[in-house]
């Protein structure tokens, strides 16, 4: 319990008192240390459960196959579209965490390994949170594929250019990387950013819309619910595809500012329009007190409730074809 204390303190109490970046509704999330204690203290123990992977992604040549992703697990997708290969939030290290021996430990193996995925053309970062830039991850994708650009939230650029991570270029919302076949657009969400004690806010957050020259695709990254994507749906178009997180809400009087329950999450895809959406972020890491298995199963409802909307929670490692 006291080290749990203790590693949330270290990545919620902030020490600096300015801040660089807010959301989009020029509000700045931030918990005080009491209502995080609040929280520690009223704490439930989540009821884990291990979730089923596939293997279905080893009956495809992910070289020669095209147009199909693969939910490796919390916000990690491996995504061929058109040729082109995208991996998202890519975390493949044992713990989400600062440290080698304590912090958030995975549940699940990734459900494919670095060295089992022979090309990445993109790497899309959506903020500095652990569980989402994992730089081990970053170092090691990098050294495998020196050809990869990887596009990285404003502020994130340094923590890359540090280990040596050539190729990458830093974005603020609305600012695009553009090529002939795709355009990637940072877009804001509501979440904040934080890796040590003097940063909190010092880079931005946001997801990524992948615009392919037949249809687009979106990565929310870690978001509370907010009016973003009804503007990013205005500026950009819906998405055919869309990746939302639906886990880590619990206790929600804490936690809803910046993630998102799954009824929420259905919300999101309604704003967007998207055709198709997928749950991420949910069955890998404990980062709050819901069940494991209480994402998928609320989604479930939520999607039958919202006229069965093609809302799903995926295996990790079960090959989803783009139509
Ligand atoms: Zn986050
Ligand atoms: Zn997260």
């Amino acid at each position: 319990m006291i080290f749990r204390i203790l590693i949330v303190m270290c990545i919620s109490l902030s020490l600096d008192a300015y801040a660089n970046y807010k959301n989009s509704n020029g509000e700045e999330l931030n918990k005080s240390f009491r209502e995080l204690l609040q929280w520690q203290r009223n704490s439930k123990d989540p009821e884990i459960s291990i979730i089923d992977l596939s293997d279905e992604w080893k009956n495809i040549n992910l070289e020669e196959a095209d147009n199909y992703f693969i939910w490796i697990g919390h916000s990690s997708f491996l995504i061929k579209k058109n040729g082109i290969t995208i991996l998202t939030d890519p975390i493949f290290s044992e713990r989400a965490s600062p440290f080698k021996n304590i912090g958030p430990k995975r549940l699940i193996p990734p459900a494919i390994y670095l060295k089992d995925i022979p090309n990445i053309d993109y790497v899309t970062i959506s903020h500095n949170h652990y569980d989402h830039l994992d730089i081990d991850s970053l170092v090691k994708i990098s050294n495998h594929y020196p050809d990869v650009i990887f596009l990285v939230p404003a502020g994130d650029l340094k923590l890359l250019e540090r280990k040596k991570i050539e190729n990458a270029y830093q974005f603020n919302w609305w600012e695009s990387y553009e090529t002939k076949d795709v355009t990637f657009t940072f877009t804001p969400v509501q979440h904040w950013s934080k890796r040590g004690l003097f940063d909190r806010n010092k880079s931005l957050w946001g997801g990524w819309y992948m615009k392919f020259n037949d249809y687009s695709l979106y990565h929310a990254g870690d978001t509370g619910y907010s009016n973003d994507f009804i503007d990013t749906k205005n500026r950009l178009g819906s998405p055919k595809y869309a990746f939302i997180p639906i886990g880590a809400y619990d206790p929600e009087w804490f936690m809803q500012n910046s993630h998102v329950n799954p009824e929420d999450a259905v919300k999101i895809m309604l704003d967007l329009e998207s055709e198709y959406s997928f749950g991420m972020h949910w069955g890998t890491f404990v980062l709050t007190d819901e069940d494991t298995l209480e994402p998928p199963k609320r989604l479930k409802k939520a999607a039958i409730n919202s006229n069965n909307v093609k809302f799903q929670s995926i295996k990790p490692g079960q090959v989803i074809k783009f139509k």
